[in-house]
């Protein structure tokens, strides 16, 4: 019964709606939606589920705008399907699909964990609770990248099925041990998921891997792993995070900005194409500012000097190294890390 109530308070519950509802555009969908939302939809087999979840973020629109066509194109999925739509109110602050969260609220994707104390603690036990009650064969959470860049998926466990849902997407996987209350630590528990980065906000290919993988999904007879498929998928390990220490800013810039830690340039997010080498410049240092970054790794042990070193004011890395998420937003690279790295030192 709780489990009901919390719903109802913190999660709408839309089952089979009317697509005309939504009105013709994203942006009146998430008007229709007015705050975190859960809509299912009956497949042509209702033997099973499988669900989707978006917009744990408010800037990254690529996953609603696929959920949005989906649902207007009144396709009948194979199975059931749930979607859940996390940050409507972010979301529409204007202009539409600018803010992770609202102003003074926790990052959602990162509330995905007790205690569940306040509003988006109670939207993400209301999400997870749904997801409990109904119980899909996996889960699929689209996002966005902070900056430009390809799309990979995300997991914390590694073995076939991960791999094969993840293909349906991208052919890139990185598993993490990690932990930071995003929503696939405790999903995971009960259903396989999988974090979809589809790549940048602005990136044109962003909508086509969301659209595309979407459809795939769930019109897909089978997406769990087929003993008899070959998936190309490329699987990283445990990336790490450098941030700045005590939330330091971070500057996007082509000079040195003397009140950041770190100056990035304006095209930081070209990092994350590629291997970054030695000999790239990744940013402007302030006279102490290699002293205010830190790289700890999932086992809590400092990676820094490891990694990077000084040179004249400027940071590098000491091996070639692998950026992930690299962002060119100065609030994310702050309060989140500037970028996630894999590399062999
Ligand atoms: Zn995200």
């Amino acid at each position: 019964m709780s489990n009901l109530l919390s719903q109802t308070l913190y999660l709408n519950y839309l089952e089979n709606p009317n697509p005309d509802d939504f009105g013709v555009s994203v942006e009146s969908f998430l008007h229709y939606l007015q705050k975190a939302t859960a809509i299912f939809l009956t497949g042509q087999d209702s033997s099973k589920t499988r669900a989707v979840c978006t917009l744990l973020h408010g800037n990254e629109p690529s996953g609603t705008q696929a959920v949005f066509d989906y649902l207007k194109a009144k396709t009948t999925p194979r199975f059931d399907t749930l979607f859940i739509i996390g940050s409507v109110q972010a979301a529409s602050s204007k202009p539409f699909f600018s803010q992770r969260m609202q102003a003074g609220k926790r990052d959602l994707n990162r509330c995905f964990k007790a205690p569940y104390y306040d509003q988006q603690g109670q939207i993400a036990k209301a999400i997870l609770d749904l997801l409990k009650d109904v119980k899909p064969e996996c889960l699929v959470d689209i996002h966005n990248t902070s900056g430009s860049g390809p799309s990979f998926g995300v997991a914390i466990t590694e073995d076939a099925n991960h791999i094969a849902i993840t293909s349906l997407f991208s052919n890139d996987l990185i598993v993490t041990d990690l932990r930071l209350g995003a929503l696939m630590e405790q999903s995971e528990e009960n259903m396989i998921t999988v974090t979809i980065e589809c790549g940048g906000a602005q990136d044109r290919s962003s909508q086509i891997i969301a659209h595309e993988g979407l459809h795939r999904y769930l019109s897909a007879e089978r997406v769990m792993a087929d003993i008899n498929a070959q998936y190309p998928i490329n699987i990283f390990h445990n990336p790490i995070r450098l941030e700045t220490k005590n939330q330091g800013e971070v500057a996007y810039a082509n000079e040195p900005y003397d009140a950041a830690v770190i100056t990035l340039p304006e095209q930081a997010y070209k990092f994350n194409y590629g291997m970054l080498t030695t000999d790239e410049f990744i940013g402007y240092l302030s006279p102490n500012g290699f002293a205010q970054l830190t790289a700890i790794d999932h086992l809590g042990n400092e990676r820094l000097d490891e990694f990077f070193e000084t040179r004249e004011g400027k940071l590098f890395s000491r091996h070639s190294i692998k950026v992930f998420m690299m962002t060119t937003n100065p609030f994310i690279a702050k309060t989140d890390c500037l970028f996630y790295f894999i590399g062999h030192s």
